[in-house]
């Protein structure tokens, strides 16, 4: 089979690594990629958004199945769109379609699906510019902290969280009457603060069945002890020690089947990867959001924990035999910590030469910003690698991750020091 992935990231790359190993993998190919998914495939400088171009690709190249990595080509419709082509219409897509995809592209939506199918979240209201009295009226209401969200895609940025009453109602007024958030914040959801500790939960699904996959907790702060801006993302876990196998079935009962059953009761068709963001409150899980996509970082601890082949899951998912595939994962803990540019979530530089990778043999290294210019490796994002280790517990992968993080430099190379130390 001749593959493309769709993005630029570290989850890309690793889903590079994890189908390079397939048997059943001719070719694959990578839009528009990073420096490390060029060692596992052909990188196509096609933007994410550029539907025509990746068509083209798609044709030329003989591809035969697309997985699409980040969220932005799902909520724009990249499903629907190759789905209307009838010179593509023998080539599957791994991702949702854009009506399935609004869980991730409005709160709003999402909250209406999970109120509409009881699937426990926090309690909320959606306010627009017409009813921002309503809005100040509903946070009267509410008990600090607040939070509001953007409804849209916000590029992370749009959830604030405020311990103060008229802050919350100023901050409400500025997202719905002069677009703090662009028209993500058209409309606003105002909902209830969840006290608890958060977890990702990510499931595929053929749209009939599903297979639950290793549970990762992610780090998003910027600084150690959880503080400072939020990022993309600075490390994660797999497995999540606080998740024993009752509260795998608790989250399993409450939450992901009546989210595979209300996409079939909806008549939402689904294929590809539901991430669950959801937190611990007490001995109860509730959803804080859902995702369309893989979690990055999540996804470079998530696949190396699979030992299935990748190609095979995926057939499974497009012919809906994803019943048929019985779930190799291994016991060991996969730990990431990624090393960003400074200055990064804020203003960094990129074109920074990289060094020491070669020195890594006890860990992988998946790559993010990172590209080659002139035969030499530069950094081109803000998070630049996650260097992923296995270990028997949680403390010896991640001491593997920091030992060779260690080795490689570059210059304002960043990254978090205490990533699991709170398990
Ligand atoms: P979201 O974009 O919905 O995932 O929100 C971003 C982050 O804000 C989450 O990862 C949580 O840390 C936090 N958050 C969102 N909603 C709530 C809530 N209802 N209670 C507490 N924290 C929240």
């Amino acid at each position: 089979m001749n593959l493309l992935i769709i993005g630029s990231g570290g989850r890309e790359h690793a889903l590079a690594w994890k189908l390079s190993q397939s048997e059943k993998l001719s070719n694959l190919y990578i839009a528009p990629g990073n420096a490390g998914t060029s060692a596992h495939g052909k990188n196509l400088n096609i933007h994410v958004s550029d539907f025509e171009n990746l068509k083209s690709a798609v044709l030329e190249h003989n591809i035969n199945m697309v997985i699409v990595g980040p969220e932005v080509p799902l909520v724009e419709g990249i499903h629907d769109y190759f789905a209307t082509q009838e010179s593509l219409k023998d080539v599957s897509i791994i991702g949702p379609k854009k009506l399935a995809a609004t869980l991730e592209g409005s709160k709003d939506f999402a909250k209406e699906f999970m109120m509409r199918h009881n699937i426990p979240t926090a309690k909320y209201q959606s306010f627009d510019a017409n009813s921002v009295d309503d809005g100040m009226k509903f946070l009267e209401t509410m008990e600090s902290p607040y939070v509001l969200k953007a409804d849209g895609l916000a590029a992370g940025k749009g959830v604030l969280i405020l311990e103060d009453l008229e802050e919350a109602k100023n901050e409400l007024k500025s997202m719905l009457l002069e677009s703090k958030f662009g028209i993500a914040s058209s409309t606003v959801v105002v909902e209830e603060f969840l006290d608890g500790i958060e977890l990702s939960c990510f499931v595929l699904t053929d749209g009939e069945n599903y297979k639950v996959l290793p549970f990762a907790k992610d780090y998003k702060r910027i600084g150690e002890g959880d503080t400072g801006l939020n990022t993309g993302g600075m490390g994660a876990i797999s497995p999540v020690p606080f998740v024993d196998s009752s509260f795998k079935k608790k989250i399993e009962e409450t939450i992901v089947k009546p989210t595979i059953e209300g996409l079939k009761k909806d008549n939402i068709p689904y294929q590809g990867f539901i991430f669950i963001g959801l937190i611990k409150v007490g001995a109860q899980p509730k959803v804080i959001e859902y995702n369309v996509r893989m979690g990055d970082p999540e996804t470079e601890v998530v696949i190396p924990r699979i030992k299935n082949d990748l190609v095979e899951i995926l057939n499974a998912v497009s012919n809906k035999t994803l019943n048929e595939i019985e779930l190799e994962i291994d016991s060991r803990t996969a730990a990431t910590v990624i090393a960003v540019s400074g200055g990064y979530p804020e203003s960094y530089e990129k074109g920074k030469q990289m060094t020491g990778l070669d020195q890594v043999s006890e860990s992988l290294i998946f790559h993010a910003g990172t590209k080659i210019q002139d035969g030499i490796l530069i950094t081109n994002g803000g998070r630049v690698i996650a260097m992923t280790s296995y270990g028997q517990e949680h403390s010896e992968a991640l001491q593997k991750s920091y030992k060779s993080l260690e080795k490689i430099s570059f210059e304002a190379m960043n990254y978090r020091k205490d990533i699991g130390f709170d398990l």
